[in-house]
């Protein structure tokens, strides 16, 4: 932010015309987001609602706690909702959603891409090409995965994505935005269940069409929020896209080598399935890492993952070589262990 406090001056049409094309930049579309006026959860609930009605048969794969909600939600709105759940401890396998597909015929399927609360990535290019092989509407919560992992939405053909900034982004969590295709879009507007009037509504904040310059500010839209999201995308598209992810990707693979020196294991059983935003370590057993409180990055595993697991919440300013040495120490440190080797091999991976 400049010196000044702006907070009181309203945003402008070029500032809210630059923070959608950042936006969609971010996510490679060429039609403009919502942007929604709240944390990234009220897109998501607002997604759900607009979507739902009880005509509706919609596949809900539920690898952690944000999809078990998404479908609690859409439950609400009376869809019928078939639940693909598999272990905290592992994403969907494709062709477990192929199968649900095959068998209940559904108009829509919706899925977390990266899983901060269990560690794990679900393969969401492949998840999204078979739901659009069945002509299936696509909603992808990628609150955490943008910024970690790549996102395509226009060549995927995704139609609705939750976007947040406060997790890989580095940004703030009081503003977040929702991507959603023309198909999306009709989904909506063809269901007299869809909120009107109401702050789940997303049909009321229906941008200006593709290629059109808005004509004016969403007058819901925060302004300190927005001006602080414009700073984190910026800085973003200044280090580069491709390099932040790059970042988060190195910052998974060195903790995991350096919990692994001290003698631990990764919480997701399979290696080619962790995610890039936090490393989750199996507790089993080891008394020693039972703690209650977040010691800097290292944090107790949420919900029923409580004295399960840690997680190593490396993202975003802490997707770096000092937040991943600084966790492993540490958990060297509860275990009363010597941290040397264990941040060397952290080094070693990062390339350092
Ligand atoms: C962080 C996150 C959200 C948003 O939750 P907040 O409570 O707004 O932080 C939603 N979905 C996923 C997958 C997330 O990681």
């Amino acid at each position: 932010m400049s010196q000044q406090y702006k907070g009181n001056i309203p945003l402008t049409l070029s500032e809210y015309d630059t923070l959608t094309q950042l936006l969609s930049r971010l996510l490679s579309t060429k039609y403009p987001p919502v942007i929604i006026p709240g944390e990234a959860i009220l897109g998501i609930e607002a997604v759900a609602a607009g979507i739902s009605a009880p005509s509706r048969t919609i596949v809900n794969v539920v690898t952690g706690p944000y999809g078990s909600l998404f479908g609690q939600w859409l439950e609400r709105g009376g869809a019928t909702v078939i639940e693909v759940k598999v272990p905290f401890d592992e994403v969907v396998p494709v062709e477990k959603v192929a199968a649900a597909i095959e068998k209940y015929q559904p108009s829509a399927l919706s899925f977390v891409q990266a899983e901060v609360v269990t560690g794990g990535s679900n393969p969401a290019e492949e998840i999204i090409k078979i739901a659009r092989a069945h002509n299936l509407i696509t909603v992808s919560d990628s609150v955490s995965a943008i910024g970690g992992e790549p996102l395509l939405v226009d060549e995927w053909g995704v139609d609705f994505v939750a976007v947040g900034a406060q997790k890989a982004l580095a940004g703030p969590n009081g503003i977040s935005a929702v991507s959603i295709s023309p198909r999306g879009w009709e989904f909506l507007e063809s269901n007299a269940h869809a909120p009107r009037n109401s702050i789940l509504s997303l049909l009321d904040l229906k941008p200006s069409g593709e290629g059109t310059a808005p004509v004016r500010v969403p007058p819901n839209i925060p302004t300190l929020e927005a001006r602080a999201l414009i700073l984190a995308l910026t800085a973003i598209e200044s280090e580069g896209l491709e390099q932040v992810i790059k970042r988060h990707e190195q910052a998974a693979l060195s903790a995991i080598a350096g919990i692994q020196v001290l003698g631990l294991e990764p919480w997701q059983k399979d290696n080619r399935t962790y995610s890039t935003l936090t490393t989750t370590v199996r507790i089993a057993g080891e008394e020693k890492l039972h703690i209650d409180q977040p010691i800097g990055i290292v944090a107790p595993g949420d919900g029923e993952l409580f004295g399960q697991l840690l997680r190593i919440n490396h993202f975003g300013g802490n997707a770096s070589l000092a937040g991943v040495e600084e966790a492993v120490a540490t958990i060297a440190a509860l275990l009363n262990q010597d941290h040397e080797q264990a941040v060397e091999a952290v080094r070693l991976v990062w390339g350092e």
